[in-house]
Parts: C-alpha cells; sequence; structure tokens
C-alpha cells in the first residue's frame, strides 16, 4: 500500500461499517476494477484531491453534472446568493419559473416543464405521465439503457448493476415488471416485432438516444427514425432520456442532434438531469402542453416533492445554463474532447491495443475492442481484466475515468490543453504495459 492510499483506506474501513459497501451509489464502490474508492477531499476546475491529497485530472465530473467544471466562479457566487436567501419554502419562486423558461427555450419540444429533485424521480414521473396520459400499462427500454432505479425500470438495468452480474434487483416483484419489455439497442427488426405485436399497448417507448450507461453508444439514425415513426404509428409516447445528454452532448441536447439528421424529429416528452442542476440535485420532465396538463394539480396523474425546484438548485442551474449558452462553449468543449479521443486512439494504435472511440459534444467514450460495439452485449465483451489495468494505471498516473467499462467520460470547459496532453501521456505508458 502507498502512503497516498492510507487515508483512503483508513476513510472506505470506516465508511463501511456504516454505510452498505461504504458508499451512497454502488459504482463509487470501485468493485468492478477492484481496490479502494478514493474519497474526494475538494474539488477545482478539471481537478479533484482525494483524502491524501493526491490530484486526479477528473473525467467523471460526477457523472456529467459538472460541465464547466468544479468551483466555476459564476455558479459558486449564484450559489452563495441564493443560499442566504433560504435553503428551501415549500413555496414557488420566481427561479423554477425562469429555470424552465430556459429549458424549454432550448428544447423546443418542452411546453411545459415540471422541476424534480433526481434523474430516477424524473424518469418514474415521466413514465406514470405516459400511462396516465395514454391510458396503457405497457412500456419499452433497451438493454443497456438506465433510467434510474424506479421498480418498472430494473429490467436488465444497464450501470451498476452490471457491477454485479445480476440482470435486475431483488425486491422488485415480477407483476411490478410485467409491463416492462427489454430489447436490444438499435435492434430494428426487434423493435418492428415489439410493436406488431404491442403497439396498441404501449404508452412509451424510453430510450437514452445516445446511450451514456453502456459506456457510449449512439443510437443509428435509422433505428432512431423507425422508433419515432412507430411510436407515432402506435400512439405510444417516445420518450428520450436525456439526464445524461441533455446539455452535456451540445446545447439542444440530443434530440437536436437527431433533429439534425432527421428532418422534423422530436421526442414527446424529456427527462433531464444532471447538467441542468450543475451539480446540485435537480431534474426535470417536460413535454408538450397537452401532456403536461395530465399532472396535478391541472390533472390526474400524481406527483410532488417537497424539495422539487429547490432555491440553491434552481441557482446553480441556472448559472450553469447562462455558462454553456455563451457562443462558441459546445463548439470548444467538442473539439477538446475529439483531440483527447484522438490522442488516446493514436497511443493505443502505437501500442497494438486495440482501441475504438467516440464522442459527442463534452461525452465520450472508449472501448478496448477492434470495432465500436452497437449494443450492451457488445460493450460486454471488452476484456474487463485489461480495462483494470488501464484503470489502475491511469489512475496512478493522476487520471481519473469511470471505474466501470460500461461508463461514459466527460470534459469538461474546465479541461486545458495541458491536461489532455498529460492524460494521452500518461495513457500510452499504460497502453505499451496492457498490449
Ligand atoms: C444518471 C441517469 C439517471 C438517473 O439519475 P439520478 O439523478 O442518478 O437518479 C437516469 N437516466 C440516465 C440516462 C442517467 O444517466
Amino acid at each position: 500500500m502507498t502512503p497516498s492510499t492510507d487515508r483512503n483506506t483508513e476513510l472506505f474501513d470506516r465508511a463501511r461499517k456504516i454505510i452498505p459497501g461504504g458508499v451512497n451509489s454502488p459504482v463509487r464502490a470501485f468493485r468492478a476494477v477492484g481496490g479502494t474508492p478514493r474519497f474526494v477531499q475538494r474539488a477545482q476546475g478539471p481537478y479533484f484531491w482525494d483524502a491524501a491529497g493526491q490530484r486526479y485530472i477528473d473525467y467523471i465530473g460526477s457523472w456529467g453534472p459538472m460541465i464547466l467544471g468544479h468551483g466555476h466562479p459564476a455558479v459558486v457566487e449564484a450559489v452563495t446568493r441564493a443560499a442566504r436567501d433560504g435553503f428551501s419554502f415549500g413555496a414557488p419562486t420566481e427561479r423554477e419559473i425562469e429555470l424552465a423558461e430556459a429549458i424549454a427555450s432550448l428544447m423546443p419540444g418542452l411546453e411545459m416543464v415540471r422541476l424534480v429533485s433526481s434523474g430516477t424521480e424524473a424518469a418514474m414521473s415521466a413514465l406514470r405521465l405516459a400511462r396516465g396520459a395514454t391510458g396503457r400499462s405497457k412500456i419499452l427500454k433497451f438493454e443497456g439503457c438506465y433510467h434510474g432505479h424506479a421498480d418498472a425500470l430494473l429490467v436488465k438495468a444497464g450501470s451498476g448493476l452490471a457491477t454485479f452480474g445480476n440482470p435486475t434487483s431483488a425486491g422488485v416483484p415480477p407483476e411490478v415488471v410485467q409491463h416492462t419489455l427489454v430489447l436490444e439497442y438499435n435492434n430494428v427488426a426487434q423493435l418492428e416485432e415489439a410493436f406488431a405485436l404491442h403497439g396498441k399497448d404501449l404508452a412509451c417507448l424510453v430510450i437514452e438516444p445516445i446511450a451514456g450507461n453502456m459506456n457510449f453508444v449512439r443510437a443509428d439514425t435509422a433505428f432512431m427514425r423507425r422508433c419515432r415513426e412507430l411510436c407515432t404509428q402506435h400512439g405510444a409516447l417516445l420518450v428520450f432520456d436525456e439526464v445524461m445528454t441533455g446539455f452535456r452532448v451540445g446545447l439542444g441536447g440530443a434530440q437536436a442532434h437527431y433533429a439534425s439528421l432527421i428532418p422534423g424529429f422530436r421526442p414527446d416528452m424529456t427527462v433531464l438531469g444532471k447538467v441542468i442542476g450543475g451539480g446540485m440535485p435537480l431534474a426535470a420532465f417536460g413535454g408538450p402542453r397537452s401532456i403536461m396538463e395530465q399532472l396535478a394539480p391541472l390533472g390526474p396523474v400524481y406527483q410532488a416533492g417537497t424539495l422539487s425546484g429547490n432555491p440553491v438548485a434552481t441557482a446553480c442551474g441556472l448559472a450553469t445554463l447562462a455558462e454553456v449558452r455563451k457562443p462558441g462553449f459546445y463548439e470548444a468543449l467538442t473539439a477538446k474532447t475529439r483531440g483527447l479521443m484522438e490522442g488516446l486512439s493514436a497511443a493505443a494504435e502505437q501500442a497494438g491495443v486495440p482501441f475504438r472511440a467516440d464522442s459527442e459534444g463534452g461525452m465520450f467514450g472508449f472501448f478496448l475492442l477492434p470495432e465500436l460495439p452497437r449494443n450492451y452485449s457488445q460493450v460486454m465483451k471488452t476484456d474487463g481484466s485489461r480495462f483494470n489495468k488501464l484503470f489502475h494505471g491511469l489512475l496512478d498516473r493522476g487520471v481519473y475515468i469511470a471505474p466501470a467499462l460500461y461508463e461514459a467520460g466527460f470534459v469538461s470547459a474546465a479541461h486545458t490543453q495541458e491536461d489532455l496532453e498529460t492524460t494521452i501521456a500518461a495513457a500510452a505508458e499504460v497502453f505499451q504495459l496492457i498490449a
């Protein structure tokens, strides 16, 4: 054990006595890659420091929210000012309107928005609304896509669960998931078959348009077009889970990306989280007025939250969105992320390590595979022990990537060219070791 991990080990031992697995979200426990999780002491810009004072270049960014990097001055200022005016009221505030308006102005399909506190809550609520609005029970999802841990969605779910090689969770009665269909991502034939059999009973199809919970896998344009056509044809709602991709892959999210590929494309409902809270617990779902007005207090679909639209969280989200809206923000972020992927690819090729990478905006994925995977089972063909060596080799060199091969990665606006070059140089060393 190196001295730098001592303090992390101490904290992990203490945490495990009081918190199951020592963590409050499973992937943090490093179980997929082994070793001791690093306990974060503080973070600034593209870096965080662990409990032993070791600095890491951060490619997780809280799994997406920290698109500006840590401790952006304008965001810190907004949050501090908001906190002085009160933490929570249980009564409406102006900032909730401002945030809903800001989101709606950037995503044209969202005529109305409701704010909640986590992506899980947003996806769960959107699902209930889809069922309530259509009067149908069945839902369709794809293997490897994660939509939070609501019971009905824990069917062969992606990240987190895959750590334990367990496709479903205990504690979810079969009756609760009997209406959930799970199909292979990017498989048009399966999709058509499912709609032919169940189309008239389907409330919605929920999808991560660019999946970030089975590493990084994009929906093919033809597949996405078919999702849209079949939903329209059968009266099912197309629900885009953009908790990860929203304001991460581009200003209008993945839906703007697909609209640029498929004329007139638009999902029916959108689920958001992560970036819209800028690192605070905040999420949202939205869609056409006619559907959103089915929600309580206007309509019969119940949904509520004590901390929903929290005044400090909305200040954080608004300040974050103000930054990403600045001209050139995504162009610069995209160029950085692409540059990183190109550098890593070149280093892997030089070492003779099979490697493929993809990215969109500030979200990326790379695979120790000869081809980019198109679905979950292809992602899982990755050589796990080789990935673990890559992970630990990078960690030892001060580069923190996701501690599991089925997670995406994130670059922030705060990452400098030097950070990216340091990362590529570290990876080049590790590729030589794992070739
Ligand atoms: C993170 C994530 C969720 C869940 O959000 P939480 O805030 O962790 O509950 C849902 N869907 C997708 C696509 C996500 O990436």
